[in-house]
């Protein structure tokens, strides 16, 4: 059986325009090109999530405008029930301007949209969602109140709670940390810890601080350097995965959402990260984000290929 992974998050369209050279203020550049591309970490966790072998409800707010629409029938095709997102009339879908100019630096603006929308109300009369699941998955981009309320509802029912912390909030409540799993990259670490997070000797650290600080368990994700874990005993290295980097734009939400899937299924806290490492690589190694989460056959080979 699948195992059931409520994601509570955020849902964006990315509008992608390369540009020669990013506009300075009263300017007007002629773009390259133009890509709408479905975005935003919440909706990256659930398609990444099923994509990865699990029965996923999300619970989001789109707008009822074009992007909505667009944005609804992707995750339905994606297999994430439609039951649980809910269209905000009168609102913006969540939108992610990306400029990239030829130099590779980017600027970015984010209309929360729809996101800004989804309440803690929203979560309560949706409880059972969280309630009859194995795995809560959360990440940040909503306001804290949605979010608090779901840690809340699955902590009374002993669902295991999931906590991807971006982006970090700038007054960072320490009931975020009181969960099952905590699992930060390195700078989202360092902003949360308030001490620089470089190296693999520093994220040993971090992860015992995390713990201390009120996690049962903690990853900190190191991009093409692996993972680090503690399970409230040991701190382990998980080895990252060697692939060609394109993109890591979303390497982070791959991560999470495979080692929801994989812990949901009964795995070992450590095959759970090496799971969702072997997934994060995978894409890091496309351009995109949802576009870019890696398919069930597609961990599991990477994972067989690690072992011969
Ligand atoms: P984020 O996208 O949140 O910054 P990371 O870059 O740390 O997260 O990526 C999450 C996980 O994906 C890492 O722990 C690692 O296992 C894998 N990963 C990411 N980038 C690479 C890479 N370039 N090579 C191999 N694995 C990668």
């Amino acid at each position: 059986m699948k195992p059931k992974i409520a994601v509570v998050g955020s849902t964006n369209m990315d509008l992608i325009v390369p540009c020669v050279h990013i506009p300075r203020p009263g300017e007007t550049v002629i773009a390259k090109g133009g890509q709408e591309s479905p975005g935003g970490k919440g909706a990256n966790q659930a398609v990444g999530a099923a994509r990865a072998g699990g029965d996923v409800q999300f619970l989001t707010r789109v707008g009822d405008d074009g992007f909505g629409k667009l944005l609804l029938a992707n995750l339905q095709q994606e297999g994430v029930s439609p039951d649980s997102i809910l269209i905000t009339p009168g609102v913006s879908s969540g939108l992610a301007i990306v400029m990239v100019e030829d130099s590779g630096e980017n600027a970015i603006a984010v209309v929360p949209g729809a996101n800004g929308c989804v309440t803690a109300e929203d979560v309560e009369s949706h409880a059972e969602v969280i309630r009859s699941a194995d795995i809560l998955l959360l990440q940040l981009e909503l306001t804290l109140e949605p979010v608090l309320a779901a840690i809340r509802i699955a902590r009374d029912a002993r669902v295991r709670i999931v906590v991807d912390p971006a982006p970090v909030p700038a007054s960072f409540p320490e009931e975020l940390l009181q969960v099952d799993v905590v699992c930060p990259n390195q700078g989202e670490a360092s902003a949360i810890l308030g001490a620089e997070v470089r190296t693999i000797q520093d994220a040993r650290q971090a992860a015992w601080q995390l713990v201390r600080r009120g996690a049962k368990q903690a990853i900190i994700t190191l991009g093409a350097d692996g993972a680090v874990i503690c399970d409230g005993n040991n701190v382990d290295f998980i080895a990252p995965f060697e692939v060609q980097a394109i993109d890591t734009t979303a390497a982070g939400d791959a991560f999470a959402a495979a080692f929801a899937v994989s812990w949901g299924e009964g795995k070992s806290f450590q095959e759970a990260t090496r799971f969702g490492c072997a997934a994060g690589a995978l894409a890091a190694s496309r351009s995109g984000a949802q576009n870019a989460m890696p398919t069930r056959a597609e961990i599991d080979a990477r994972l067989l290929e690690f072992v011969s």
